[in-house]
């Protein structure tokens, strides 16, 4: 099945037999099974660097602690292949490198390509030779030089499954049609449903010693053992999400409960993210779960499609882009994060309060959270992209620039102006309230748009769509919306109440 990805990996591996004598790994490189380690001469020594500007940001506590983790066993399971391993703590990236140069005079130093536009910047600019990434499904090279590329998401993601030969009949969709997303859309039932409990795995002496001395400078809970931190344990992982989780994973991809973080989300995106699990072995896991009959062509299908699709598509996104494209602000949206979000602490507002507990406890949100409430609310009450881009690449546990910048950017708030999506994708409290239980015991209501009851949520999705109407009348598909608002007999009330609301939305639960 993924012969075609075998075969470019083996090309790169050929390409380094001359190499080197250094080879850099970043924490989201931790795989000694892809290029250029089967081919990597013993000698070369192995440079990895803990970089106290990194350390030293407000991340989350989980976050941080599983990077540090996860790089450290990375380096014992190095040394155990009989490498030699400068591994540093420095300030800086910069000064790690000038430091390691000057220690072992390497006649050169080679990394695989950086997963960020940032970090290749700042690595081509250090003088380190970049091989292709090889943590992806997807051709890069190919792709860029290709005269036709695929225009959308949905196109992109048909090819795949071509190519791929994922759920295919021939040159056909599986089960006739290439997408299950009506079967996909189903509400939270109405008892909140019973959910999967969330593999996790036990915390070994050196990481209880790392939390420890995390803790007090870092925000947010220690949820270190609900994350691999070694390949073995991201197996497992996965081993567990094909066997309990992802059979579940489809109706209710779309749904978020206050009562539970997880729902039946596989959480492999970390491990992913980090390089301890590559896409081809999960794809290759649940096709073979569902060639079984273990698991639901539907839910197989909206698996598949975050993997091979969404993915992947979000980090050629991203390099097919240039430095200009974060800064995009199509809607003028200038208000800056506020500090309750920051602080993940009580917020008025249910929703918000239930998705920033969930964060201040896990490091994670899964995608409803962050897209349906996070991002809906930053986009209804005018925060700034990029802020809202940089925090959650810097405080989420799967979190980086390459996964943000078209979820956040392109999808999430409508920054770029229709690049990613095709519509701004917001909601008010009625679709909160029927995709979630949040709105149940919420002070506000998700049906009243003005007054002391009005949900922030609700105000704020007529007064958006008021507010932008000229810039929202080229969007086809945001028509019918746009329409009603410019029909509502209380546009002024609306109007009037929106700074509240937006107020509501910023300040946390002591109106600050
Ligand atoms: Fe959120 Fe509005 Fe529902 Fe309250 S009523 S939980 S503010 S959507």
């Amino acid at each position: 099945m993924f012969k075609e990805v075998r075969r470019r990996i083996s090309r790169f591996a050929q390409a380094i037999r001359t190499m080197t004598s250094t080879f850099f790994v970043l924490g989201d490189q931790l795989s000694t099974e892809v290029a250029p380690w089967p081919t990597l001469p013993i000698d070369t020594v192995i440079l990895m660097i803990e970089s106290q500007e990194l350390i030293s940001q407000p991340r989350h506590l989980t976050r941080v602690s599983l990077y540090l983790a996860a790089m450290r066993q990375f380096r014992e399971h190095v040394i155990a292949l009989g490498f030699t391993v400068d591994y540093r703590r420095a300030s800086n990236f910069t000064q790690g490198i000038t430091a390691h140069r000057k220690q072992f005079e390497p006649t050169a130093i080679a990394m695989n390509t950086p997963r960020g536009r940032h970090a290749i910047s700042l690595f081509t600019k250090l003088g380190v030779d970049l091989y292709p990434d090889p943590f992806y499904l997807t051709d890069i090279e190919e792709m860029k030089t290709r005269k036709k590329r695929p225009a959308t998401l949905e196109n992109f993601q048909r090819e795949q499954r071509r190519r791929l030969n994922l759920l295919m009949d021939g040159d056909e969709p599986l089960g006739g049609q290439w997408n299950f997303d009506t079967s996909n859309r189903e509400p939270l039932p109405r008892d909140g449903g019973t959910w999967p409990e969330p593999w996790t795995v036990s915390l070994s002496t050196a990481e209880d010693a790392l939390v420890q001395e995390l803790k007090d400078t870092h925000p947010g809970e220690d949820a270190l053992t609900y994350w691999p931190r070694t390949r073995e344990q991201a197996l497992d992982q996965l081993r567990d999400a094909v066997e309990r989780i992802v059979p579940h994973f489809g109706p209710h991809e779309d749904a978020a409960s206050a009562d539970n973080w997880h729902l039946a989300h596989s959480r492999l995106s970390p491990a992913l993210n980090m390089g301890l699990l590559h896409p081809s072995e999960v794809v290759e896991a649940v096709m073979t779960a569902f060639a079984a009959g273990k698991i639901p062509l539907e839910s197989t299908e909206g698996f598949i499609r975050q993997v091979t699709g969404w993915r992947e598509w979000v980090w050629l996104l991203h390099h097919l882009r240039g430095d200009e494209y974060e800064n995009l602000n199509f809607l003028a949206a200038n208000n800056s994060l506020p500090g309750s979000w920051k602080e993940m602490g009580d917020h008025e507002m249910r929703c918000l309060d239930g998705v920033l507990k969930h964060l201040h406890n896990y490091g994670w949100n899964h995608h409803i959270e962050r897209l349906m409430i996070l991002a809906n609310a930053a986009t209804l009450a005018g925060i700034n992209p990029l802020e809202l881009s940089n925090w959650m690449a810097t405080t989420y546990v799967d979190g980086a620039q390459w996964v943000m910048e078209a979820n956040v950017i392109g999808m999430g708030t409508f920054g770029d102006g229709g690049q990613t999506a095709t519509k701004p994708y917001i909601g008010g409290g009625n679709y909160i309230s029927k995709m979630t239980n949040y709105c149940k015991g919420c002070k506000f209501s998700p049906t009243v748009r003005t007054g002391d009851d009005a949900c922030p949520l609700t105000t704020l999705y007529w007064d958006f769509l008021i507010r932008n109407e000229e810039k929202l009348a080229k969007f086809n598909r945001i028509a019918p919306q746009r329409r009603a608002a410019l029909g509502r007999p209380d546009r002024q009330e609306i109007q009037a109440q929106a700074p509240l609301a937006t107020k509501i939305l910023l300040q946390n639960k002591k109106g600050v």
